[in-house]
């Protein structure tokens, strides 16, 4: 009777680790069921989630509280890349110092450009502030297709979802008809917080404000505001003692009240002009994650619009 209770425990022990091993590993495989995701900034990741949801695992390269047009080409990112089925960009050659170092540390062909796992997020966008001759990137200019920082207008937020959920769904043809679901659900939300958004920005229409990088004039076009003057000659030109005179003047002229720019820059140009003219300095995250209230791509939207109110006022 001993010998067959003792039996009896062995396999109740042998089962119970078997059972244990199966649930372990079936986390696993769920894990890795998820298509796995890349974005090069923290703004498609937000929307590649909302979109894919549970069917994917979103990683990002840039942080929101980066300069996007200067991120570090680290070893831990091109690990990351290396397991990725989906690469996301916003193209315009915001990636253009970083991405190839990263896709190429990654030996990973499913993700390099031309084949399906590569997206380049600004297809279907109007692209603004375009160059009319040729702009040589060595004079320092870093916006030498145009303004690459159009994730800042909602309305082309609905086409990066959009350019998403139809490569989500080539990949993942099985799951075409959530990721539309995802993408009408997307879409009613931006409609929903527009209103929203228009509102709180309908009394400052038609004012200027001055900003330190040209990066809001997709945001600023939406809205119906003006950008008369940036604190940098050129994007990605710090600004000189000779350009900032200029900077004063217009504003002075102007009565402009608010200097809109991102959690990353230098303040002491921004805070000089503003002793000189008595606008506000307004600073805000043009990324997810920029600052801890900018949670997602619509809480994002939600600070700056916020901020820039508080420093239009009067
Ligand atoms: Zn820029």
């Amino acid at each position: 009777m001993r010998i067959v209770k003792g039996i009896f425990d062995k396999c109740i022990i042998i089962f119970g680790a078997l059972f244990l091993l199966s649930c372990i590993t079936g986390v696993c495989l769920a894990a890795q069921q998820k298509l796995q995701v890349l974005t090069s900034t923290a703004d498609l990741k937000s929307i590649a989630e909302f979109i894919g949801a549970d069917k994917v695992e979103v990683a990002s390269i840039a942080v929101g509280y980066q300069d996007p047009h200067f991120v570090e080409a680290k070893p831990s990112y091109m690990l990351k890349a290396r397991n990725a089925e989906l690469f996301i960009k916003i193209g315009m050659d915001l990636e253009l110092g970083w991405e190839n170092l990263i896709l190429e540390g990654a030996r990973n062909s499913k993700i390099l450009v031309g084949t399906i796992g590569h997206l380049d997020a600004s297809s279907g966008i109007e692209k603004l502030d375009v160059p009319l001759g040729s702009v040589d990137r060595s004079m320092g200019d870093i916006h030498p297709m145009g303004n690459p920082h159009y994730w800042l207008d909602p309305l082309n937020a609905k086409i990066i979802a959009e350019n998403i959920a139809v490569r989500l769904s080539l990949i993942l043809p099985q799951a075409e008809s959530y990721f539309r679901q995802n993408l009408l659900e997307f879409n009613k939300k931006i409609d929903r917080k527009m209103i929203e958004w228009k509102a709180k920005l309908g009394p400052f229409k038609g004012q200027s404000i001055a900003i330190y990088h040209r990066s809001w004039t997709y945001f600023t076009n939406r809205f119906g505001l003006n950008v008369a003057c940036s604190l940098e000659p050129k994007p990605g030109i710090p600004p000189s003692p000779g350009h900032l005179k200029q900077v004063i003047e217009i504003i002075k002229q102007k009565g402009i009240k608010a200097i809109l720019m991102e959690v990353f820059y230098d303040e002491k140009p921004a805070r000089f002009v503003a002793g000189q003219t008595g606008a506000k300095v307004v600073i805000v995250p043009n990324s997810v994650g920029g600052t801890k209230e900018a949670q997602d791509y619509f809480s994002l939207i939600d600070t700056i619009v916020e901020r820039l109110v508080l420093g239009m006022q009067p």
